[in-house]
């Protein structure tokens, strides 16, 4: 279930969020001035912020600004009609997206789907895990056992290959051609050395030999 965390001053437009919203499916609570959302929205355990701008204490874009030096949570803004300027400084400063006072719940809802979506496809789609290691394709950052791991190229896309199809066995075939694109015609031990390359930064457990087949990484969980 999603948490989000609304921001919201005005006591009648917090309740009805926090009805509509809760009515959705999703887990959610409120904070009434820019101090305390804030702290709360800081803590780390929502999915989306639905944050007001015109707030005591703290606006909604200092919250934001502030939010910002240490999380990158999804952030939807709640602006006063025609304030063009608050828009484009919330979106500067990196708020995913803003709806503008008064809306019809039926948008602010299909905006939140939409924002909750693009966050969940882009975890999926570059972050790759197995036997200890994490695989980041989007920024080629590795990992074994929470230790960075410098990778080449060649090697980076050969771990890469064999994440993508953890728990199958690959042959050398397989690997050449999924890696690299090789229409391969002869030998196939370049694969057995870029494998020999990469247990030397990672260790021998990552990728398993499979006698007479390949090789595979094999996840535990
Ligand atoms: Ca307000």
């Amino acid at each position: 279930m999603a948490k989000i965390l609304i921001v919201e001053d005005e006591e009648k437009i917090a309740r009805f969020l926090e009805l509509e919203l809760g009515h959705e499916g999703y887990a959610v609570e409120k904070a009434h001035d820019g101090r305390t959302g804030l702290e709360m929205a800081s803590g780390g355990k929502w999915d989306l912020v639905v944050l007001d701008i015109m707030l005591p204490e703290l606006s909604g874009l200092e919250v934001l600004r502030r939010l910002r030096k240490t999380s990158d949570v999804p952030v939807i803004l709640l602006t006063a009609r025609d304030a063009v300027t608050d828009k484009v400084s919330g979106l500067d400063m990196g708020a995913n997206d803003y709806i503008t006072k008064p809306f019809a719940i039926e948008e602010l809802l299909a905006r939140i789907r939409v924002v909750l979506r693009g966050r969940s496809d882009g975890k999926e789609e570059h972050i790759l895990t197995g036997a200890g290691i994490t695989l980041d394709t989007s920024s080629h950052a590795v990992s074994y056992a929470g230790k960075p791991v410098e990778l080449t190229n060649r090697e980076f896309v050969l771990l890469k290959t064999l994440l993508e199809h953890k728990n199958t066995a690959m042959t050398r075939e397989a690997l050449l051609e999924t890696a690299w694109g090789y229409d391969y015609m002869g030998e196939t031990n370049v694969v057995d050395v870029y494998v020999r390359y990469i247990r030397q930064k990672t260790g021998d457990e990552v990728i398993r030999t499979l006698r007479g087949v390949g090789y595979m990484v094999k996840d535990e969980k």
